[in-house]
């Protein structure tokens, strides 16, 4: 074969993250790895035997999840890793404990006995809507985790892998994805996902090339072949061109810009971070973040026993503050929903979470003295002379909800003044993300400082699309016009209002929609650190009459394809 003629061969997914790799190709099946044979006859079966089996893996599976817990809480984050603890409370749920001793009793051997006892509660549990069918997925990862280690199956070790690896599977669970050393994989591709899926937000956390969605061709791609993951093109290449690899190898070229940008008029556009843990916090100085658009506070909550108290947490804020003495820092409440266990919260079960009490639902009702506290501590932090601290409250459907929480700020500060305690009243806003809020957006801005658009929420509840359920994930599109009437709404009132407007879901760090989101009149965005540089690059190109042009264009249009064809550099439609 001439070079010419070289058979490169490109299979077009979603790209998770803008960057691309080139390596060798290592299929992860993990169902595969846990098929059984037929089970032997009862009689030549030890009950006691197999009883001893089942407790040594069970106590193997804690070990393992204890330690896969730890590794991800320190790379990707603490609300993270929580599904490792959800998983370990499987392991000890009488429900499954009894079904594998009676199928033990039954004449059946442990591994056998497991896949049989969890066979109900995965069926029970995948018939359900949203949320709970995703708990099908964990007690599948539990059941083949305990099945591996009962027949001594090989696990792919994904936290060490062989450098270079392109990790191909059907789908990453998020644990997964914790997994992946960004210095060992040169990339993944999946069947499965979209943009907002867990596993394309973790490869953003950790700066992995990865293309989602690629569906069932993927498949063709056999395990050893040579292949390239373009993050930014959303395309999988087997045998690329020596061009193709060469132009991988050079990366993005795309210069880390360390001080604010504006358009190419000179309308100043702030980008800024989103961050779940301090961790985070480096990695966005490192990629020119203006400073935090979104600190998600639910890290500071999860996985102990009490809740933080109030010196920890002005600790948090102010290291916060620390990274960014010249930026701001817009520190989320806490937002909890039904479907996030806090052990010392009472949390009853929702068939809905989504609509229940989540959010400052929780903080003006259950949770109003973890509110209490976590607003004294940010109006201490707030008196720093590092940055300067904004605070936003999640999840406002109604102007009364948010005027509550103004309340609630004013009776801190004047105690605060009679027991001569040093504080400042940081900026007060909210999230846009219910439909409420956008409708209401005029009169909340009126009595806010800013507003930030959360349009994976805004986009889940505009469009009624279970953000998680990959059934209804191409409704879960932030370019349906709907979702993009919604955002202009909100936009004029902020500027109606003289509030300050941003936005802070993952739309804000697609590279594709920074003009039209300039355009749209957002002022600032607010992304996964590592789309920073290119969401600054596209900043700087931007004419903001050509903007505006193409915000009204798209926003005229009735289809989420017509609104796709005006948006140069979109590979998805
Ligand atoms: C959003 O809903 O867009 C958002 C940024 O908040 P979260 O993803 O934490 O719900
Ligand atoms: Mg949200």
């Amino acid at each position: 074969m001439t070079a010419d003629q070289h058979a490169a061969r490109t299979f077009d997914g979603t790209g998770a993250t803008p960057l691309s790799g080139v390596g060798t190709a290592v299929w992860y099946d993990p169902a595969a790895e846990t098929e059984l044979g037929e089970p032997p006859a009862p009689e030549t079966v030890d009950p006691d035997e197999q009883r001893e089996r089942f407790e040594t893996a069970r106590e193997q599976a804690r070990e393992e999840l204890v330690a896969e817990r730890d590794r991800t809480a320190d790379r990707v984050g603490e609300e993270e890793a929580a599904v490792f603890d959800a998983h370990r409370q499987f392991l000890d749920d009488p429900q499954i404990t009894d079904g594998v001793e009676a199928a033990i009793d039954d004449g059946l051997p442990a591994e056998h006995a497991v896949q049989q006892a969890f066979e109900g509660p995965i069926e029970q549990f995948a018939a359900m809507d949203g949320h709970m069918a995703e708990r099908a997925d964990d007690l599948r990862d539990v059941r083949d985790r305990l099945v591996r280690l009962l027949t001594g199956g090989d696990r792919l070790d994904l936290a060490s892998l062989p450098e270079g690896t392109v990790l191909l599977a059907e789908r990453l669970t998020p644990s997964e994805t914790a997994q992946l050393d960004a210095d060992r994989v040169a990339g993944f591709a999946t069947v499965l996902g979209g943009r907002t899926s867990h596993a394309a937000i973790f490869a953003r956390s950790l700066g992995i090339p990865a293309v989602v969605g690629v569906g069932d061709e993927l498949d063709e791609i056999e395990s050893d072949a040579d292949v390239l993951v373009d993050g930014e093109a959303g395309t999988v290449i087997v045998d690329p061109t020596p061009e193709q690899r060469e132009q991988a190898r050079g990366g993005r070229g795309v210069e880390i810009r360390e001080e604010p940008v504006s358009t190419a008029d000179g309308k100043p556009i702030e980008v800024a971070a989103n961050v779940g843990t301090l961790a985070e916090l480096e990695g966005a100085v490192a990629q020119g973040a203006d400073g935090i658009g979104l600190f998600r506070t639910e890290f500071l909550f999860l996985d102990r026993e009490a809740p933080p108290d109030e010196d920890e947490q002005v600790e948090v804020y102010r290291e916060a503050l620390a990274a960014f003495p010249d930026g701001r820092v817009v520190v989320r409440t806490l937002d909890v929903g039904g479907d996030k266990p806090i052990p010392y919260l009472d949390q009853p079960e929702s068939e809905n979470p989504f609509l229940g009490q989540r959010g400052i639902r929780r903080a003006l009702g259950p949770d109003a003295d973890l509110f209490e506290t976590q607003l004294r501590a940010l109006l201490r932090a707030a008196a720093t002379e590092d940055g300067t601290l904004s605070v936003m409250f999640p999840m406002i459907a109604t102007v009364p909800e948010f005027e509550a929480a103004l309340e609630a700020v004013d009776s801190i500060a004047n105690e605060f003044d009679e027991a001569s305690i040093e504080y400042a009243i940081p900026e007060l806003g909210l999230m846009i993300e219910t439909p409420s809020a956008a409708f209401m957006a005029p009169e909340l801005a009126d009595r806010a400082d800013f507003l930030s658009i959360g349009t994976n929420d805004l986009t889940q509840y505009v469009m009624a699309a279970d953000r998680e359920n990959e059934l209804v994930a191409d409704l879960h599109d932030p370019r349906e016009p709907a979702v993009l009437r919604a955002i202009a709404r909100t936009v004029d009132a902020a500027d109606d209002g003289d509030a300050w407007v941003g936005m802070c879901g993952e739309m804000a760090g697609d590279p594709d929609l920074t003009e039209l989101l300039v355009g749209l009149g957002l002022d600032e965005l607010s992304m996964s650190a590592v789309t920073i540089p290119d969401v600054k690059a596209n900043v700087t190109e931007i004419e903001t009459d050509d903007a505006e042009a193409l915000a009204d264009r798209t926003t005229a249009e009735a289809t989420r394809a017509a609104v796709s064809k005006h948006l140069t550099g979109d590979r998805t439609q």
